[in-house]
């Protein structure tokens, strides 16, 4: 067993870090939130040689989640995550397109595995904890490797913010309390991959990031 590796690759116009995670050795992994852009993605994974064994998505938001179902059907791969409570946004997938008028190629989709707090996930002999971290959308798991002490944590925080919690079943004060204690206990050295922009490490953000003075 290898050393796990990532690899963003950029999609849709909202520049999605869509994450994928595969180990140094073997070459095979995981995709992580295939907004859109598929054949790009299919393209990259092909020119690497890396091998994918399933489709992991944070949450139901269109940038994070548009592309899965057309890729789950290229690769023959199950989808797995986010919670259930974001079977509504995953619903109306093609309603969020039309709603941000991005046009993009978009299919909703209904995940192979839903994903709850307790539960692990993984790829060879790597695992990952499962956080349910409500609060940007009802349904938002965020992915720990404990043996490596990094994160992927979606859209529940970024380098300098927060996720917005102005879309369908976002809620501030519930994403301040999955960060206080959800995120936040990992502890300060975990590293993290999140949705958009640069990662960051955790220990960084509880002393420097604006939004979690005083939580
Ligand atoms: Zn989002």
């Amino acid at each position: 067993m290898g050393k796990i590796q990532s690899g963003i690759i950029p999609v849709t116009p909202f520049q999605q870090n869509c994450t994928v995670l595969f180990d140094e050795e073997t070459k095979s992994g995981v995709i992580v939130d295939p907004g859109g852009d598929v054949p790009a993605i299919l393209d990259i994974l092909k020119d690497n040689g890396l091998t994918l064994s399933e489709i992991w998505l944070t949450h139901g938001h269109i940038d994070h989640a548009g592309g899965a179902d057309e890729l789950r059907e290229a690769l023959g791969i199950p989808v797995v995550g986010p919670n259930e409570a974001d079977r509504f946004l995953l619903d109306q997938l093609e309603v969020q397109a039309k709603r941000f008028g991005v046009n993009m190629p978009v299919r909703n989709v209904v995940p192979d595995r839903w994903l709850n707090d307790g539960d692990t996930v993984g790829f060879g002999e790597h695992v990952f904890e499962v956080f349910h971290c409500p609060g940007h959308s009802p349904g938002h798991v965020i992915l720990y490797n404990r043996q490596q002490g990094f994160a992927h944590l979606g859209d529940v925080l970024f380098a300098g913010s927060i996720g917005r919690t102005d879309l369908p079943g976002g809620d501030h004060a519930t994403l301040l309390a999955s960060i206080r204690d959800k995120v936040l206990p990992l502890g300060d050295d975990v590293g993290f991959i999140c949705g958009h922009g640069p990662g960051s490490r955790i220990g960084d953000e509880r002393r420097s990031n604006p939004f979690l003075v005083g939580i």
